[in-house]
Protein backbone atom coordinates (compact mmCIF):
# COMPACT_ATOMS: atom_id res chain seq x y z
CA UNK A 1 0.00 0.00 0.00
CA UNK A 2 1.65 3.63 -0.55
CA UNK A 3 1.59 5.99 1.74
CA UNK A 4 -0.35 9.29 1.53
CA UNK A 5 1.37 12.20 2.36
CA UNK A 6 -0.61 15.90 2.65
CA UNK A 7 1.95 18.47 2.06
CA UNK A 8 0.80 21.91 3.45
CA UNK A 9 2.14 24.54 1.69
CA UNK A 10 3.73 22.54 -1.19
CA UNK A 11 3.68 24.91 -4.13
CA UNK A 12 6.38 26.69 -1.96
CA UNK A 13 10.48 26.66 -3.01
CA UNK A 14 11.06 24.01 -0.06
CA UNK A 15 7.45 22.15 -0.75
CA UNK A 16 7.21 21.73 -4.19
CA UNK A 17 11.06 20.43 -3.85
CA UNK A 18 9.62 17.44 -0.75
CA UNK A 19 6.38 17.25 -3.36
CA UNK A 20 9.13 15.93 -6.12
CA UNK A 21 10.64 13.52 -3.33
CA UNK A 22 7.89 11.69 -1.95
CA UNK A 23 6.38 11.51 -5.63
CA UNK A 24 9.77 9.92 -6.04
CA UNK A 25 9.36 7.79 -2.84
CA UNK A 26 5.79 5.92 -4.08
CA UNK A 27 4.26 8.48 -1.90
CA UNK A 28 0.34 9.45 -2.86
CA UNK A 29 0.60 13.38 -2.33
CA UNK A 30 -1.83 15.50 -1.60
CA UNK A 31 -0.65 19.16 -2.04
CA UNK A 32 -2.39 22.01 -0.06
CA UNK A 33 -1.76 26.13 -0.87
CA UNK A 34 -3.31 29.11 -1.40
CA UNK A 35 -0.51 30.13 -3.23
CA UNK A 36 0.16 33.24 -1.05
CA UNK A 37 3.64 33.37 -1.75
CA UNK A 38 3.91 29.84 -3.73
CA UNK A 39 3.23 29.32 -7.44
CA UNK A 40 1.32 26.86 -9.43
CA UNK A 41 4.26 26.86 -12.09
CA UNK A 42 6.45 25.41 -9.03
CA UNK A 43 4.44 22.21 -9.54
CA UNK A 44 3.39 22.01 -13.01
CA UNK A 45 5.47 19.25 -13.76
CA UNK A 46 3.85 16.97 -11.12
CA UNK A 47 0.17 17.94 -12.25
CA UNK A 48 -0.33 14.98 -14.79
CA UNK A 49 1.45 12.44 -12.07
CA UNK A 50 -1.73 10.36 -11.10
CA UNK A 51 -0.48 10.05 -8.01
CA UNK A 52 -0.73 13.91 -7.22
CA UNK A 53 -2.93 16.16 -6.48
CA UNK A 54 -3.80 19.64 -5.51
CA UNK A 55 -6.18 21.67 -3.54
CA UNK A 56 -5.76 25.63 -3.51
CA UNK A 57 -7.10 26.03 0.34
CA UNK A 58 -6.54 28.12 3.10
CA UNK A 59 -4.88 26.01 6.10
CA UNK A 60 -6.62 28.56 8.40
CA UNK A 61 -9.41 27.34 7.37
CA UNK A 62 -10.70 23.73 8.45
CA UNK A 63 -9.40 21.41 6.20
CA UNK A 64 -11.61 17.75 5.69
CA UNK A 65 -9.80 15.11 3.98
CA UNK A 66 -11.89 12.16 3.34
CA UNK A 67 -9.27 9.77 2.25
CA UNK A 68 -6.71 8.20 4.61
CA UNK A 69 -3.32 10.16 5.05
CA UNK A 70 -0.19 8.69 6.54
CA UNK A 71 1.63 11.36 7.03
CA UNK A 72 1.11 15.55 7.19
CA UNK A 73 3.86 18.21 6.34
CA UNK A 74 3.19 21.61 7.72
CA UNK A 75 5.39 23.62 5.54
CA UNK A 76 2.67 26.66 4.97
CA UNK A 77 3.93 30.19 5.73
CA UNK A 78 5.40 32.87 4.26
CA UNK A 79 8.66 32.32 4.46
CA UNK A 80 11.18 35.53 3.75
CA UNK A 81 11.44 38.99 5.90
CA UNK A 82 9.94 40.78 2.83
CA UNK A 83 7.13 38.12 2.80
CA UNK A 84 5.73 37.84 6.33
CA UNK A 85 6.52 41.98 6.34
CA UNK A 86 3.90 42.40 3.59
CA UNK A 87 1.65 39.58 5.70
CA UNK A 88 1.92 40.02 9.15
CA UNK A 89 -1.53 38.67 10.12
CA UNK A 90 -1.66 35.93 7.44
CA UNK A 91 1.55 34.90 9.13
CA UNK A 92 0.36 34.22 12.68
CA UNK A 93 -2.70 33.11 11.45
CA UNK A 94 -0.87 30.05 9.33
CA UNK A 95 1.54 29.33 12.06
CA UNK A 96 -1.01 29.47 14.58
CA UNK A 97 -3.97 28.50 13.40
CA UNK A 98 -3.13 26.57 10.47
CA UNK A 99 -0.74 24.61 12.80
CA UNK A 100 -4.06 23.83 15.16
CA UNK A 101 -6.31 22.32 12.14
CA UNK A 102 -3.44 20.49 10.76
CA UNK A 103 -1.84 18.92 13.87
CA UNK A 104 -6.20 18.10 14.24
CA UNK A 105 -6.53 16.20 10.74
CA UNK A 106 -2.93 14.55 11.68
CA UNK A 107 -4.46 12.89 15.11
CA UNK A 108 -8.00 12.06 12.60
CA UNK A 109 -5.94 10.49 10.72
CA UNK A 110 -3.40 8.75 12.79
CA UNK A 111 -0.71 10.31 11.00
CA UNK A 112 2.46 11.69 12.10
CA UNK A 113 3.22 15.46 11.74
CA UNK A 114 5.90 17.06 10.72
CA UNK A 115 6.69 20.99 11.39
CA UNK A 116 8.58 23.20 9.65
CA UNK A 117 10.21 25.31 12.13
CA UNK A 118 13.00 27.81 11.69
CA UNK A 119 16.07 29.09 12.92
CA UNK A 120 14.20 32.06 13.64
CA UNK A 121 13.21 30.82 16.78
CA UNK A 122 16.55 31.38 18.01
CA UNK A 123 16.01 35.39 17.13
CA UNK A 124 19.36 37.51 17.47
CA UNK A 125 20.47 34.60 19.09
CA UNK A 126 23.47 35.44 21.91
CA UNK A 127 24.90 32.21 21.50
CA UNK A 128 26.81 30.38 18.44
CA UNK A 129 26.29 28.18 16.82
CA UNK A 130 23.15 27.43 17.87
CA UNK A 131 22.21 24.15 19.95
CA UNK A 132 18.04 22.88 20.06
CA UNK A 133 18.57 23.36 23.61
CA UNK A 134 18.97 26.89 23.30
CA UNK A 135 15.80 29.24 24.20
CA UNK A 136 16.58 32.08 21.82
CA UNK A 137 16.48 36.11 22.20
CA UNK A 138 13.51 36.95 19.75
CA UNK A 139 12.05 40.59 20.19
CA UNK A 140 8.22 39.47 19.93
CA UNK A 141 6.89 43.33 18.88
CA UNK A 142 9.54 43.96 16.41
CA UNK A 143 8.99 43.03 12.10
CA UNK A 144 10.01 39.83 12.79
CA UNK A 145 7.64 39.15 15.71
CA UNK A 146 5.30 37.74 13.41
CA UNK A 147 7.70 35.06 11.87
CA UNK A 148 9.36 33.89 15.34
CA UNK A 149 6.36 33.57 17.72
CA UNK A 150 3.94 32.03 15.01
CA UNK A 151 7.00 29.62 14.65
CA UNK A 152 7.65 29.32 18.38
CA UNK A 153 3.68 28.99 19.19
CA UNK A 154 3.21 26.11 16.50
CA UNK A 155 6.11 24.54 18.10
CA UNK A 156 4.40 24.32 21.17
CA UNK A 157 1.47 23.50 20.17
CA UNK A 158 3.03 20.68 18.17
CA UNK A 159 4.65 19.23 21.30
CA UNK A 160 1.60 19.54 23.02
CA UNK A 161 -0.22 17.48 20.51
CA UNK A 162 2.46 14.90 21.12
CA UNK A 163 2.57 14.93 24.54
CA UNK A 164 -1.67 15.16 24.92
CA UNK A 165 -2.96 13.18 22.31
CA UNK A 166 0.41 10.98 21.39
CA UNK A 167 0.78 12.38 18.15
CA UNK A 168 3.63 11.07 16.36
CA UNK A 169 5.50 14.55 15.72
CA UNK A 170 8.54 15.95 14.55
CA UNK A 171 10.02 19.75 13.96
CA UNK A 172 12.89 20.89 11.82
CA UNK A 173 14.25 24.16 12.90
CA UNK A 174 15.64 24.95 9.05
CA UNK A 175 18.42 27.36 8.49
CA UNK A 176 18.59 29.30 5.43
CA UNK A 177 18.41 27.12 2.40
CA UNK A 178 18.42 28.23 -0.95
CA UNK A 179 18.38 26.63 -4.86
CA UNK A 180 16.16 26.33 -7.67
CA UNK A 181 12.58 27.70 -7.41
CA UNK A 182 13.07 29.98 -5.01
CA UNK A 183 11.70 33.38 -6.33
CA UNK A 184 13.71 36.44 -7.43
CA UNK A 185 12.15 38.77 -5.75
CA UNK A 186 11.12 37.31 -2.27
CA UNK A 187 13.61 39.47 -0.99
CA UNK A 188 16.22 37.16 0.23
CA UNK A 189 19.65 37.00 0.21
CA UNK A 190 20.79 34.59 -2.60
CA UNK A 191 17.41 35.00 -5.19
CA UNK A 192 18.25 39.11 -4.76
CA UNK A 193 22.16 38.96 -5.41
CA UNK A 194 21.59 36.57 -8.17
CA UNK A 195 19.08 38.51 -9.74
CA UNK A 196 20.95 41.70 -9.26
CA UNK A 197 24.21 39.99 -10.39
CA UNK A 198 22.20 39.08 -13.96
CA UNK A 199 20.78 42.44 -14.51
CA UNK A 200 24.89 44.09 -13.44
CA UNK A 201 22.74 45.67 -10.91
CA UNK A 202 24.84 46.80 -7.82
CA UNK A 203 24.24 43.66 -4.99
CA UNK A 204 22.11 44.81 -2.19
CA UNK A 205 24.20 44.30 0.82
CA UNK A 206 22.24 45.30 4.47
CA UNK A 207 23.89 46.88 6.91
CA UNK A 208 27.90 46.28 7.07
CA UNK A 209 28.02 42.61 5.33
CA UNK A 210 29.71 40.93 8.78
CA UNK A 211 26.30 39.77 9.84
CA UNK A 212 26.17 35.76 9.13
CA UNK A 213 24.52 33.25 7.86
CA UNK A 214 24.87 29.10 7.11
CA UNK A 215 23.71 28.77 3.70
CA UNK A 216 21.83 24.60 2.78
CA UNK A 217 21.62 23.37 -0.69
CA UNK A 218 17.64 22.38 -0.96
CA UNK A 219 18.71 19.20 -1.96
CA UNK A 220 20.08 18.21 1.64
CA UNK A 221 17.51 20.11 3.26
CA UNK A 222 14.85 18.07 1.72
CA UNK A 223 16.44 14.89 2.84
CA UNK A 224 17.02 15.90 6.30
CA UNK A 225 13.19 16.40 6.52
CA UNK A 226 12.49 13.18 4.70
CA UNK A 227 14.71 11.13 7.32
CA UNK A 228 13.37 13.20 10.68
CA UNK A 229 9.69 12.31 9.45
CA UNK A 230 10.94 8.49 8.98
CA UNK A 231 12.79 8.84 12.16
CA UNK A 232 11.39 8.53 16.22
CA UNK A 233 12.86 11.72 16.99
CA UNK A 234 10.08 13.99 18.38
CA UNK A 235 11.81 16.83 19.93
CA UNK A 236 13.29 19.96 17.54
CA UNK A 237 16.02 19.50 15.67
CA UNK A 238 18.52 21.80 13.44
CA UNK A 239 18.48 21.35 9.76
CA UNK A 240 21.26 23.61 7.65
CA UNK A 241 24.99 23.52 7.02
CA UNK A 242 27.42 24.68 9.65
CA UNK A 243 29.62 26.52 7.23
CA UNK A 244 29.33 30.11 8.32
CA UNK A 245 29.89 33.26 6.25
CA UNK A 246 29.18 36.79 6.22
CA UNK A 247 26.76 38.32 4.10
CA UNK A 248 29.50 39.95 2.46
CA UNK A 249 31.22 36.87 1.58
CA UNK A 250 27.95 35.53 0.04
CA UNK A 251 27.41 38.38 -2.30
CA UNK A 252 31.18 38.59 -3.54
CA UNK A 253 31.46 34.44 -3.84
CA UNK A 254 27.96 35.34 -6.16
CA UNK A 255 29.90 38.10 -8.62
CA UNK A 256 32.62 35.66 -9.07
CA UNK A 257 30.64 32.92 -10.52
CA UNK A 258 29.14 35.53 -12.61
CA UNK A 259 32.39 36.05 -14.03
CA UNK A 260 32.98 39.58 -11.83
CA UNK A 261 36.42 39.13 -10.82
CA UNK A 262 36.84 42.65 -8.48
CA UNK A 263 33.81 43.19 -6.55
CA UNK A 264 34.48 47.09 -6.01
CA UNK A 265 31.67 49.58 -7.30
CA UNK A 266 29.67 46.52 -7.58
CA UNK A 267 28.12 46.46 -4.03
CA UNK A 268 25.37 49.24 -2.74
CA UNK A 269 25.07 49.30 1.10
CA UNK A 270 21.57 49.69 2.67
CA UNK A 271 20.80 50.19 6.11
CA UNK A 272 20.11 47.13 7.79
CA UNK A 273 16.97 45.90 8.63
CA UNK A 274 15.42 46.29 12.19
CA UNK A 275 16.33 42.72 14.69
CA UNK A 276 18.46 41.47 11.50
CA UNK A 277 20.23 38.44 13.21
CA UNK A 278 23.88 39.00 13.60
CA UNK A 279 25.00 35.48 13.35
CA UNK A 280 23.55 32.29 12.69
CA UNK A 281 24.80 28.97 12.48
CA UNK A 282 23.25 25.31 13.63
CA UNK A 283 25.22 23.27 15.45
CA UNK A 284 23.98 20.21 13.90
CA UNK A 285 25.23 17.24 16.60
CA UNK A 286 21.73 16.14 17.09
CA UNK A 287 20.83 15.37 13.86
CA UNK A 288 24.52 14.03 12.65
CA UNK A 289 23.97 11.11 15.56
CA UNK A 290 19.88 10.60 15.40
CA UNK A 291 19.35 10.81 11.90
CA UNK A 292 23.03 9.91 10.38
CA UNK A 293 22.16 13.45 8.26
CA UNK A 294 24.39 16.17 7.27
CA UNK A 295 24.77 18.21 4.04
CA UNK A 296 26.75 16.87 1.56
CA UNK A 297 26.42 20.13 -1.54
CA UNK A 298 29.58 22.48 -1.78
CA UNK A 299 28.60 26.04 -1.43
CA UNK A 300 29.79 26.53 -4.95
CA UNK A 301 28.12 23.74 -6.67
CA UNK A 302 24.59 24.41 -4.85
CA UNK A 303 25.48 27.76 -5.95
CA UNK A 304 25.89 27.38 -9.78
CA UNK A 305 22.76 25.06 -9.64
CA UNK A 306 20.90 27.47 -8.47
CA UNK A 307 22.10 30.53 -10.90
CA UNK A 308 21.92 28.09 -13.95
CA UNK A 309 18.30 27.78 -12.30
CA UNK A 310 17.52 31.11 -12.87
CA UNK A 311 19.49 31.86 -16.15
CA UNK A 312 16.97 29.03 -17.24
CA UNK A 313 13.39 29.34 -16.09
CA UNK A 314 13.06 32.67 -13.63
CA UNK A 315 11.01 34.94 -15.65
P1 LIG B 1 7.63 29.61 0.38
O1 LIG B 1 7.02 30.93 0.62
O2 LIG B 1 8.22 29.34 -0.97
O3 LIG B 1 6.60 28.43 0.68
C1 LIG B 1 5.57 28.53 1.62
C2 LIG B 1 4.30 28.02 0.97
O4 LIG B 1 3.24 28.04 1.94
C3 LIG B 1 3.85 28.86 -0.21
O5 LIG B 1 3.56 28.05 -1.32
C4 LIG B 1 2.60 29.56 0.32
O6 LIG B 1 1.69 29.91 -0.69
C5 LIG B 1 2.07 28.53 1.30
N1 LIG B 1 1.19 29.10 2.32
C6 LIG B 1 1.42 30.16 3.13
N2 LIG B 1 0.36 30.38 3.93
C7 LIG B 1 -0.57 29.44 3.63
C8 LIG B 1 -1.87 29.16 4.09
N3 LIG B 1 -2.45 29.91 5.03
N4 LIG B 1 -2.52 28.11 3.56
C9 LIG B 1 -1.95 27.35 2.60
N5 LIG B 1 -0.73 27.57 2.11
C10 LIG B 1 -0.03 28.61 2.61
O7 LIG B 1 8.73 29.40 1.50
P2 LIG B 1 9.77 28.23 1.74
O8 LIG B 1 11.11 28.81 1.78
O9 LIG B 1 9.51 27.10 0.80
O10 LIG B 1 9.40 27.79 3.21
C11 LIG B 1 8.62 26.63 3.47
C12 LIG B 1 8.52 26.42 4.98
O11 LIG B 1 9.83 26.21 5.52
C13 LIG B 1 7.94 27.61 5.72
O12 LIG B 1 7.10 27.14 6.75
C14 LIG B 1 9.15 28.31 6.31
O13 LIG B 1 8.84 28.98 7.49
C15 LIG B 1 10.09 27.13 6.55
N6 LIG B 1 11.49 27.57 6.52
C16 LIG B 1 12.13 27.84 5.36
C17 LIG B 1 13.45 28.26 5.36
C18 LIG B 1 14.23 28.54 4.10
O14 LIG B 1 15.40 28.94 4.17
N7 LIG B 1 13.69 28.36 2.91
C19 LIG B 1 14.12 28.43 6.57
C20 LIG B 1 13.42 28.18 7.76
C21 LIG B 1 12.11 27.73 7.72
N1 LIG C 1 20.41 40.67 2.96
C1 LIG C 1 21.19 41.58 2.28
N2 LIG C 1 20.73 42.03 1.07
C2 LIG C 1 19.56 41.60 0.52
C3 LIG C 1 18.78 40.65 1.22
C4 LIG C 1 19.24 40.21 2.44
O1 LIG C 1 22.25 42.00 2.73
O2 LIG C 1 19.20 42.07 -0.59
C5 LIG C 1 20.90 40.19 4.26
C6 LIG C 1 19.88 40.29 5.39
O3 LIG C 1 19.95 41.57 5.99
C7 LIG C 1 20.35 39.19 6.32
C8 LIG C 1 20.93 38.14 5.36
O4 LIG C 1 21.19 38.82 4.15
O5 LIG C 1 21.36 39.66 7.17
C9 LIG C 1 20.00 36.96 5.09
O6 LIG C 1 18.77 37.50 4.73
P1 LIG C 1 17.57 36.58 4.22
O7 LIG C 1 16.41 37.49 3.98
O8 LIG C 1 18.04 35.73 3.10
O9 LIG C 1 17.28 35.60 5.42
P2 LIG C 1 17.18 35.78 7.00
O10 LIG C 1 18.26 34.93 7.50
O11 LIG C 1 17.38 37.21 7.38
O12 LIG C 1 15.82 35.30 7.32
Amino acid sequence: MSKRSLVAGGAGFLGSHLVERLLQEGHLVICVDNLISGSKSNIKSFMDNKNFSFLEHNVTETLLIDEPVDQVWNLASPASPVDYGQYPIQTLKVGALGTHNLLGLALKHNARFLLASTSEVYGDPLESPQRESYWGNVNPIGPRGVYDEAKRFAEALTMAYGRVHGVKIHIARIFNTYGPRMRLKDGRAIPAFIGQALKAEPLTVFGDGRQTRSFCYVSDLIEGLYRLMQSDLHEPVNLGNPDEMTILQMAEQILQLQGVKDSRGKISYQSLPEDDPKVRCPDIQLAKSKLKWEPKVQLEDGLRETLQWFKEFSP
